[in-house]
């Protein structure tokens, strides 16, 4: 596919219960936002990179929405219509760095720790997508849009009353339970029955 270069990707934290409460963390009354930058986006088959900092980089398997029109202040039925399509996304988080630093932008925001793809699936049904995640062929999570805590047009209507969405931005609307560790050498696979498998190798940043 065409790299996605999105003005911004905006992630949504908890928005699963199972996982907000596999890390100890209370449901949120309202979408909890953060960012990941674009420099971040990796493509299928591209290496995830384990930064030194970081003794504890997860997987974090999730739907990708792509956004396909301007919205702004956007009703949900707009908000419906704004969407371009969908695709995987892996938010690649260290998790030990989340921790610490209070703010995520280190934690979430290294060179690779956002593949995307493999591809952007048009006119699917947003109440129906599942995202499976799995390490080395070992399936670690399975989710599904009923078990989200925020459906997907109400995020659309939440974000965009904060920022102006741009056409090719891209929402990561959470993960489901099953987070885990990454260590060099795995591969790890986030799929969407009906857009594909998103397939990265890991490594450490001294491999070659
Ligand atoms: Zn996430």
């Amino acid at each position: 596919m065409t790299p996605l270069r999105p003005s911004k990707i905006v992630c949504v934290g908890r928005n699963y219960a199972d996982h907000a409460r596999e890390l100890g963390n209370a449901v949120p009354e309202r979408p909890l936002l953060f960012f990941k930058p674009p420099s971040a986006v990796i493509a299928s088959g591209e290496a995830i990179v384990l930064p030194p900092a970081s003794s504890r980089v997860e997987h974090e398997a999730e739907i990708g929405v792509v956004i396909g029109r301007r919205l702004r202040h956007a009703t949900a039925v707009e908000a419906e219509l704004g969407i371009a399509g969908f695709t995987c996304v892996n938010d690649v988080t260290a998790r030990d760095l989340q921790k610490t630093d209070g703010q995520w932008a280190r934690a979430k925001g290294f060179d690779t720790f956002c593949p995307v793809g493999p591809v952007v699936v048009e006119g699917l049904d947003w109440r129906t997508l599942e995202v499976i995640g799995r390490v080395n062929g070992e399936e670690r999570q399975r989710g599904n849009t009923t078990q989200m805590l925020f459906d997907i047009p109400h995020l659309l209507v939440y974000i965009s009353a904060i920022m102006t969405l741009e056409p090719g931005d891209l929402i990561a609307t959470g993960t489901p339970a099953g987070v885990g560790p990454l260590t060099a050498g795995d591969v790890v696979e986030v799929e969407m029955p009906g857009v594909g498998i998103l397939s990265n190798p890991v490594r450490s940043q001294a491999s070659p």
